[in-house]
């Protein structure tokens, strides 16, 4: 959710009832500390922030988290050993994100709230293993004793049901808020997401860190350097800066990064967060009428 969770999003998603979190993998530490301000002065609601453990000045943002008590931290991208002691002995939940048993199980073993069991489906970041939601999160649940939140694949209610079907204790969905009002995204970036179709975002640069995108010049220019058997050197000179800010942020829709999951291709609309949420919660509700309806019919 780089470029796309600001302190509008987060703050909206919170309001609507759900947890909004802040994705501060492409804030500089002035930025964060500005957006966990706005997010606190916007909504009187828990909220989270998200900090990758790759993003480059991590140290400062765990400051920051700190000093502003934020209530929920969801680490990703990293080791969960690294940052979980200091975060909870300073009272905050730590949630890791996870795409396999093993990394779900050092992220418990770190002593974590809950994990995220995100699947191939999700969009960003991803995992090397390729594996599903629909596989992975009964893995993880009956793996780890702490709550598991699963990710990858869900946009709507009949996904949030089928995963909590699977184990899940709740779930957390990207793509569907990158669409949506308050999302810091460029509007030309959440156009191209609704006008998406089945098939139009690949797992890719694995060797770097495996990232699902949506084709484009860009990814027609890693699929190039792939047929010409580049080195990982070759790749990081092909990916060069900044992409995601480019393409997610500003717009450039052939030559930035495009990051989204595979639901894109059931978003049909930019709506409001709040929409969304209760959205969601109508067929979530509505659909455990309808399987238990046929529970009764049998
Ligand atoms: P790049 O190295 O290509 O570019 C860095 C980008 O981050 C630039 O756009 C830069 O903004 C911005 N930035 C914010 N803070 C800093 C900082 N302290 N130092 C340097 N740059 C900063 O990285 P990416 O854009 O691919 O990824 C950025 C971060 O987001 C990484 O930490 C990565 O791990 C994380 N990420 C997380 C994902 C997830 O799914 N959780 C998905 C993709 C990335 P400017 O151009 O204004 O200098």
């Amino acid at each position: 959710m780089i470029w796309n969770s600001g302190w509008r999003l987060a703050s909206a998603v919170s309001n609507a009832g759900g947890l909004g979190i802040i994705g501060s993998g492409s804030m500089y530490p002035n930025v964060l500390l500005e957006h966990v301000r706005k997010c606190k002065a916007a909504t009187n609601k828990p909220f989270a922030v998200n900090i990758p453990m790759l993003y480059p000045a991590v140290e400062e943002h765990v400051a920051t988290v700190i000093a502003e008590r934020v209530p929920i931290v969801f680490t990703s991208a990293g080791n969960p050993a690294t940052w979980t002691a200091k975060l909870k002995d300073a009272g905050i939940t730590v949630v890791h994100v996870t795409a396999s048993v093993k990394f779900a199980l050092k992220a418990e073993k770190a002593g974590v709230d809950a994990v995220v069991a995100e699947g191939f489906e999700a969009g960003g970041h991803n995992g090397r293993e390729e594996t599903t939601t629909l596989v992975l999160v009964p893995l993880v649940r009956d793996a780890v004793q702490v709550p598991v939140i699963a990710a990858g694949g869900i946009a709507d209610g009949r996904a949030m049901l089928a995963a909590m079907a699977l184990g899940a204790d709740g779930v957390q969905m990207g793509s569907r808020f990158a669409c949506s009002v308050e999302s810091s995204a460029h509007p030309a970036f959440k156009q191209h997401v609704v006008e998406s179709r089945e098939g139009d975002t690949l797992l890719t640069l694995k060797e770097l860190a495996p990232v699902r995108l949506m084709r484009n010049k860009f990814f027609d220019e890693v699929q190039a350097a792939y047929a010409r058997c580049a080195t990982p050197e070759e790749l990081k000179q092909v990916l060069g800066r900044a992409r995601a800010k480019r393409g997610m942020f500003e717009g450039d829709l052939e030559e930035g990064e495009l990051e989204i999951g595979q639901v894109a291709a059931g978003i049909r609309e930019v709506l409001p967060a709040a929409v969304i949420v209760e959205q969601v919660m109508k067929e979530f509700e509505g659909e455990q009428r309808r399987i238990a309806a046929m529970g009764t019919a049998w």
